[in-house]
């Protein structure tokens, strides 16, 4: 999908200065693109403006042309997208398996709500789900409860999910936080073989953004870098002398 932000300005009433300020970018449909930046400097205000979960003071942000402000736009955006939140936002006492197959939701037949209600996956999903989850790590985990699961186990039960229904925007908010560098580069290795999908992936681990082809940083709610090479000076702006909020 094709994204346009212009102009946006995004506060919460609890804080003074706006979390994103005149944020301006487009991002051309297949595009994979890192969004980096400090803790605090906006990344997931403006991943919430694309799923309509923050309305912007100002400016517009269109997904295809869809306006995430408009209830049917943002039905049909979120129908097309997958979604990574920060935290992941699994159901503790789910399976590993019935978690990730919730993003399909959607599409089911009573026979898939029966099957699901019964913790197990629904026959056309199960080489999908087997597949993704083995290149994850988490096979041998399917069966758990989501609350038996680490951290990282978790975060990659809510990546299969996110990819599973085969979304053509896929937003991930810091997904990598919590796993260790292997299982990180995993991960990122899954959400970049999304070709054709439009793939944002916000972090703020300068390693993991240059596993992307285009890097976009934020600091203090601007933007401050969009290319596809981060030098070592550009990295010391993004990250030297920020106001690091209490
Ligand atoms: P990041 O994801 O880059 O860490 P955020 O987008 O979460 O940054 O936050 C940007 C700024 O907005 C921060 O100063 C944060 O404290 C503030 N902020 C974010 N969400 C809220 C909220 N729901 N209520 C009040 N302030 C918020
Ligand atoms: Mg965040």
């Amino acid at each position: 999908m094709h994204i346009e932000l212009s102009d946006i300005t995004a506060a919460f009433k609890e804080r003074d200065d706006p979390a994103l300020d005149g944020v301006s970018l487009t991002i051309e449909r297949g595009e994979h693109v890192a969004l980096l930046g400090p803790s605090g400097s906006g990344k997931t205000t403006l991943l919430r403006c694309l799923l309509g979960a923050v309305r912007p003071l100002s400016g517009t942000a269109r997904v295809d042309g869809l306006d995430p402000t408009e209830p049917r736009d943002l039905r049909r955006i979120r129908r097309s997208s997958g979604v990574i939140r920060q935290g992941n936002d699994l159901i503790l006492a789910l399976r590993a398996q019935t978690n990730a197959v919730l993003g399909t939701a959607p599409g089911w037949t009573a026979a898939d709500w029966v099957t699901i209600l019964r913790g197990r996956v629904p026959a056309r999903f199960r080489d999908q789900v087997s597949r993704l989850a083995e290149r994850q790590g988490i096979l041998p985990f399917l069966k758990s409860r989501a609350e038996h699961l680490s951290g990282g186990q978790r975060q990659r039960v809510a990546l299969v999910r996110a990819v599973l229904p085969q979304p053509r925007l896929l937003l991930a908010d810091e997904p990598t936080s919590g796993l260790d560098p292997v299982t990180a580069r995993a991960a990122v290795q899954a959400l970049r073989e999304a070709t054709g999908v439009t793939v944002v992936v916000s972090t703020h681990d300068l390693a993991i953004a240059r596993r992307f082809p285009r890097i976009v940083a934020l600091r203090q709610g601007r933007i401050c870098f969009d290319g596809d090479h981060l030098s070592e000076a550009d990295a010391d702006a993004i990250y030297d002398e920020r106001v690091v909020s209490a």
